[in-house]
């Protein structure tokens, strides 16, 4: 019988990123900062738990297509810190990363963040909501101080929703935009001689 792509990848990668050396200590979860940045955080979704539940799941394509649609798993930050402690040299930031990928290829899409301009998966929907809520909340404090948001503020809390390409793009033809509409020419840049 012909092996399932996405079983196969699951396979793949938890040999690649060493989940079966997992030896359930609880070190990876006692530093993952997503418990100071979620207030929804569920127990579920810290680290020693999500490779547990990847380690005990049952490798066919229905499950794994379950595992990868859990929010549980859209939680991780991939920031690398847990991977750094663990004594069994476990790459949950690696996996975590591969195996989004993977979802997204497959439209498992619900946990994923795509850029709004060339539709990239770049993130996850929840760190760019916690990231945009951060930020409306700093520029309405400054709102309520000179009365109304900038809309440089209104453009940064849109900019969230790209991917750094596009963000980066976005902010040059926004600046050259500014120029042109005021009139300035651009100047090259004179070399020291
Ligand atoms: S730190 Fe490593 S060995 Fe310990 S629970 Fe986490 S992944 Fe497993
Ligand atoms: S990579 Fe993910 S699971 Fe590991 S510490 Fe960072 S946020 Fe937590």
């Amino acid at each position: 019988m012909r092996k399932s792509p996405l079983v196969t990848a699951l396979r793949n990668a938890i040999r690649r990123c060493d989940l079966n050396l997992c030896v359930q200590c609880g070190a990876c979860s006692a530093v993952c900062p997503m418990t100071e940045v979620f207030d929804d955080l569920p127990y579920a979704a810290l680290p020693r738990s999500i490779v547990r539940r990847f380690l005990l799941s049952q490798p066919t394509t229905e499950e794994v297509r379950a595992l990868l649609s859990d929010a549980r798993f859209w939680f991780c930050l991939t920031c690398d810190e847990c991977a750094r402690r663990c004594p069994a040299g476990v790459k949950l930031n690696e996996f975590a990363a591969g195996m989004r990928q993977l979802a997204v290829d497959n439209d498992i899409r619900a946990g994923a963040a795509l850029c709004a301009s060339c539709g990239t998966f770049f993130s996850t929907r929840r760190a760019v909501d916690r990231a945009r809520h951060a930020f409306r909340k700093i520029a309405a404090g400054k709102a309520v101080s000179q009365k109304n948001p900038t809309d440089q503020d209104k453009a940064a809390a849109e900019s969230f929703g790209l991917c750094p390409k596009c963000r980066m793009y976005a902010a040059g033809r926004k600046i050259a935009g500014s120029r042109l509409r005021a009139g300035r020419e651009f100047s090259p840049v004179r070399e020291q001689s």
